[in-house]
């Protein structure tokens, strides 16, 4: 192994520490300047830059490119420091140094913010523009927050555990991806919309209090932010009511949040009925924040309770139709209980409309950021929903026949939530894009970054997959 690739390398933003020792870095050449026979280069990695300066050398180093260099880590002269960046006070004299990989003129510029920048350019080379400043702080914040939160989890006793990507269709209002079979000829697999129902028999199955971080994948119709895959914090809790989830999340949110510096509007998020919600702020999803708030980055979360269980079918809407049979659909989740004193209704199936759920929806600065629900952990419960959604009793089974056997071997009351964790990060990037905060996120078109996708397959992968395609 040669020094310029040893395991342990000396971070740039450490090498204040090796005043007067001679060292080797690594790192991209991040600008370059000639002045007769003195290169000066900044060089650059995760944690910092470093002015280096060779004297009759590096005058061939191209900017981004990869180098490794050996030399004096030494004070400024006094008139050259500037205290305002890190190593502002050093400079490196270069003895030697080795290019590890010479960079080409560069397609996009990584220095700026990229916003200039079309979209298309931007994701076509993501792995250069994650190399700009603000992503890479982007970046670091989405991991530090991820971080937070996974261990105020532990730290409450949670079990983190990991659910199928190739399943059945669980519904959460949107159509499926599918994946068809090579080994049953015209079956397929669902991609998961949220892992919903693998995460209540989690609960049958006595793991009690669960969370994952869970990729999600529905196929909306795209807006300019968004694609067809989102990450979520899935939690899911045994023996609980309403309360005791919404405290539970409210305190771990509360404390990532801080732990990555963001400022909060208020330590008790505000509780909202949906219905003074509708009636004061025309949404359920509304922005608590002064102008003021706004100017200072705050994020001002409140709750949102005692939404309406179902809703009439919007007929424009694909999935809406095809899960409300009845022309009646739920609102946010058909494995929510009702409220407690709403359960009669259901099971008699009347009254469709005044039904309220028991779900609980977080939202922050105007988002929504979150929802769950405590879920019907009885079989009549749960075959009453989807009754009223016109469901007859072998659809039933059909869909949700696993959870209502589920249902009948000791199942603990439950509820849970999922958090939009790209909406959350956004939120506290002050990004208005959920692009801004996924490493590698889609086009506006449903083009994936950098590789091209989605692609044709070939004959013999369609044969194989016993697949015919139409053109229409
Ligand atoms: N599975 C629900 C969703 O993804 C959230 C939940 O009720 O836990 O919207």
């Amino acid at each position: 192994m040669t020094s310029s690739t040893t395991t342990q390398q000396l971070p740039i933003g450490q090498v204040a520490s090796q005043l007067g020792q001679t060292v080797t870095l690594v790192g991209w050449v991040d600008t370059k300047r000639d002045h007769g026979k003195l290169t000066f280069i900044d060089l650059r990695d995760r944690t910092g830059k470093l002015q280096c300066v060779g004297f009759q050398m590096m005058g061939e180093l191209t900017t981004e490119s990869v180098i490794s260099v050996t030399g004096l880590v030494k004070e400024r002269p006094a008139k050259l420091v500037n205290a305002n960046v890190i190593n502002g006070n050093i400079e490196f004299e270069v003895k030697a140094y080795e290019i590890l990989n010479p960079a080409k003129e560069l397609p996009i510029l990584v220095e700026g913010d990229g916003r200039e920048v079309s979209e298309e350019v931007r994701l076509r080379y993501r792995y250069l523009d994650l190399r700009r400043e603000r992503m890479r702080n982007i970046v670091k914040l989405r991991s530090d927050y991820f971080r937070a939160l996974r261990e105020a989890l532990y730290e409450q006793n949670f079990t983190e555990v990991e659910t199928p990507m190739l399943t059945k269709s669980t519904k959460e209002g949107a159509r499926d991806f599918v994946v068809p079979s090579r080994f049953q000829p015209g079956k397929f697999y669902a991609l998961p919309q949220s892992p919903q129902q693998y995460k209540q028999l989690l609960m049958t199955a006595g793991v009690e209090r669960y969370f994952q971080f869970a990729r999600c994948i529905r196929d909306e119709d795209l807006r300019a932010d968004r694609g067809f895959e989102f990450t979520q914090l899935d939690l899911e809790l045994s023996f609980v009511e309403r309360d005791d989830v919404m405290q539970t999340v409210e305190s771990m949110v509360k404390s990532a949040v801080k732990a990555v510096g963001g400022k909060l509007k208020a330590e008790t998020f505000p509780v909202v009925d949906y219905q003074d919600a509708m009636a004061k702020y025309g949404a359920d999803r509304f922005d608590l924040r002064s102008e003021e708030d706004k100017a200072n980055g705050v994020l001002a979360f409140a709750w949102v309770v005692n939404f309406p269980f179902f809703k009439q079918v919007d007929k424009a809407d694909a999935a809406e139709v095809r899960d409300g049979k009845s022309g009646w659909t739920f609102t946010h989740n058909p494995f929510s209980a009702p409220l407690p004193e709403h359960q009669e209704m259901l099971l008699k199936g009347e009254q469709i409309g005044e039904i309220l759920t028991t779900q609980y929806d977080l939202v922050c600065n105007g988002y929504e950021v979150g929802g769950g629900s405590i879920r019907a952990h009885r079989p009549e419960l749960l075959a009453a929903t989807f009754k009223v959604m016109g469901y007859s009793d072998e659809e039933i089974r059909d869909s949700v026949g696993h959870m209502l056997d589920a249902f009948e071997v000791g199942t603990p009351p439950h509820g849970g939530i999922a958090l939009g964790l790209d909406r959350m990060v956004m939120l506290l990037a002050g990004e208005t894009s959920l692009k801004e905060v996924i490493a590698f996120p889609m086009t506006a078109s449903g083009r994936t970054a950098v590789m091209d996708a989605p692609s044709p397959v070939t004959d013999e992968q369609l044969a194989e997959l016993h697949l015919k395609v139409i053109n229409k």
